[in-house]
């Protein structure tokens, strides 16, 4: 393989990886807003200095990038910021999120309208305190205590008819908020919490309400009860559960996104149903998957870019070719190809959701996602929680490959591999919990509830060549197919011909987990192939063979189930095995432009101070 630093990047893969929607202006100040400077820390400093340095920085981003109301519009840009961030310095990543999609979009989504009336000043106050970057905004959501707790919130806002505002309470350390990321006692923090409404004695639905938790010198509002948790290393922020003590708020912190209590007191909600209401309140989430997306692609880029950097002219001493290039052993050669192919091929899938709108992205919009029963993220948007959820899979895999074949230095000599690995493994979780993810759209299949089975075709197309996408997609579709049909049938025998969900549904689904989980990673395999494919059709040349071969690594993660179903005879494997080797000796010579092509700051490349003054 070329040394990492001498390729030249070829300009098809250059324009292909900067995506299409961000010219060379904005990119040089996404670029600035996120200096080489943040990608490390100095040495010595406290885990709270090092949290109140990340805060900085977040601040200093914030005012060089474009405002806050720009980028909660313009997709692509603010993923672009978010990506620099991700591969700058994971936490940063982490509270920068929080701050734009999740406290900040809530606040422009849902409380627009309400923005021009006096009772709006509390309101309007939080957005500028956040656009300014004088506060940095916060996510009260989950609750610690019981699992889904995003179904059904127990932290309450009841209203007050004496004084025409809510009290907020957490009605026990269950209901606690936790995590939050509200421990710093220095930081000024504004809090979107989400509670269940409770007005005249019934539960009207869950709304976001805005909450200045922290003052100017990070003091903690009176009525709020903060937790600090102890200190951790996989993805460093301020930790901490989150109490509200019967909570005054006034009636304008309240997100009402068209829903109101008259004069009369007759409470009034446009979204019609409390289940509606949740699907609505959950529709910040499209900007949090697609910047989610974003990251898993910039940290995959930039682990492949470091293991290439580990690998290219280091020599080995095995005994069967003493002094023979790392790169010249499959093993490695296949860890570090593969990596690119992935980076790639989630460039290709976060280039398709940072330029597609769907209908969660129209406020007050239908939903376009099916009806749920373990989280309410595929009621939003089905697909793109699916792409999440398989985007940080895939982040996280080859992030871990790339830090063990990256070896000792890896490891230890900086930290960076280890902090993408956990990012990635964090928002398996957060940002809607990917299993959950997994069985909604399972059931979603199952029930073909806006879901149509993909038609896969009769027999392999182009002679069953792996090379060509016609027979990725048609094996994807091959395999998506058989398993739905399969958990359909297995759920409705389990349910005994009941067509309702009751009385053992939950007999039903929990004997078929494992098959659901399977089922819905196939149709996210499907989706990012059709993309992957689609990116191979129209992107340049020398797109086509990477992302050729990163479509045999998905056919081999795949190929348990294809083999289950009969939908690849026995030696498929070897098939895929021997379709590899080739597309690597065609893409090694090649591999220094490949990463050449991801642009990585020199932090990222270039050998660790420590090692080099060896
Ligand atoms: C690093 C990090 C930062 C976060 N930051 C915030 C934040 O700022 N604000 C905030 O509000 N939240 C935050 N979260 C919380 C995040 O949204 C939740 O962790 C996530 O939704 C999972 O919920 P949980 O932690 O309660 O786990 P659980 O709901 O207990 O889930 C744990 C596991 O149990 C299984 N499981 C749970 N329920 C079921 C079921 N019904 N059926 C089958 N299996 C099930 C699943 O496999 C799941 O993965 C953060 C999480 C992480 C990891």
């Amino acid at each position: 393989m070329e040394t990492f630093t001498a390729a030249v990047p070829d300009e098809g893969l250059l324009g292909f990886v900067r995506g299409s929607s961000l010219d060379a202006k904005a990119r040089t100040r996404i670029a600035e807003a996120v200096p080489d400077e943040f990608f490390t820390y100095p040495g010595g400093l406290t885990a709270r200095d090092r949290q109140a340095l990340t805060y900085e920085r977040l601040r200093r981003a914030g005012l060089a990038a474009p405002p806050a109301a720009e980028l909660l519009d313009d997709p692509p840009a603010l993923c672009a910021l978010l990506e620099r961030a991700a591969i700058a310095d994971p936490a940063l990543f982490h509270v920068m999120l929080l701050h734009y999609t999740l406290a900040l979009g809530p606040i422009l989504r849902f409380g627009a309208a309400q923005m021009p009336e006096t009772g709006a000043r509390g309101v309007r106050e939080a957005r500028d305190a956040l656009a300014s970057m004088d506060s940095f905004g916060t996510l009260l959501m989950t609750e610690v205590g019981r699992s889904n707790s995003h179904l059904s919130p127990r932290t309450i806002a009841r209203h007050d008819p004496a004084s025409g505002g809510f009290v907020l309470s957490t009605p026990d350390a269950q209901a606690a908020k936790f995590p939050t990321s509200t421990a710093h006692p220095r930081v000024p923090k504004t809090a979107a919490v989400y509670a269940t409404l409770v007005h005249g004695g019934a539960e009207r639905g869950v709304f976001v309400f805005v909450v200045p938790l922290r003052g100017p010198g990070g003091a903690v509002a009176p009525g709020v009860r903060v937790v600090d948790a102890p200190e951790t290393t996989g993805l460093q922020v301020d930790y901490a559960a989150v109490l509200l003590d019967d909570l005054p708020v006034p009636y304008g912190a309240w997100l009402r996104d068209g829903a109101s209590i008259g004069a009369n007191g007759s409470f009034h909600d446009p979204a019609g149903s409390a289940a509606a209401r949740l699907t609505r309140s959950m529709g910040i989430a499209p900007a949090v998957w697609r910047a989610v997306i974003s990251a898993s692609a910039a940290i995959t880029r930039a682990s492949a870019g470091t293991l290439l950097a580990h690998s290219a002219g280091r020599t080995t001493l095995g005994r069967l070719a003493p002094r023979r290039p790392l790169t010249d052993y499959r093993n490695q050669q296949e860890a570090v190809l593969g990596a690119l192919a992935a980076g790639y091929a989630l460039t290709a899938v976060a280039e398709h959701v940072k330029t597609a709108r769907t209908a969660a992205d129209h406020p007050g919009g239908a939903a376009g996602g099916p009806e749920t029963a373990w989280a309410p993220w595929s009621a939003v948007d089905r697909d793109l929680a699916l792409l999440k959820a398989a985007a940080t899979v895939q982040a996280q895999e080859t992030v871990s490959a790339c830090r063990v074949h990256s070896g000792a230095p890896g490891f230890a000599a900086v930290e960076r591999l280890n902090a993408y690995r956990g990012l990635a493994h964090a928002y398996m979780n957060a940002g809607g919990d990917n299993e959950l993810i997994l069985y909604d759209t399972a059931r979603a299949m199952a029930d073909l509830d806006r879901y149509v089975p993909p038609e896969p075709g009769a027999g392999p197309p182009d002679g069953g060549d792996l090379a060509s996408p016609r027979v990725w997609l048609f094996l994807a579709r091959e395999a998506e197919r058989r398993m739905r049909d399969r958990l359909a049938a297995r759920v409705a025998e389990a349910r005994g011909g009941d067509p309702g969900d009751q009385p053992d549904a939950f007999a039903a689904w929990n004997g078929n987990l494992v098959l659901a989980a399977r089922t819905a990673a196939a149709s996210a395999d499907r989706i990012v192939l059709e993309i992957v494919g689609a990116a191979a059709e129209s992107g340049p040349p020398a797109l086509r063979p990477v992302l050729g071969l990163h479509a045999l690594n998905v056919l081999e993660r795949r190929a348990a189930d294809l083999l289950n179903e009969g939908a690849a005879p026995p030696g498929f494997l070897d098939e895929v095995w021997a379709a590899r080797r080739r597309a690597c000796d065609e893409l090694a010579p090649r591999a220094g432009s490949l990463a050449a092509a991801f642009e990585l700051p020199a932090p990222v490349t270039s050998p660790t101070a420590f090692l080099t003054s060896l």
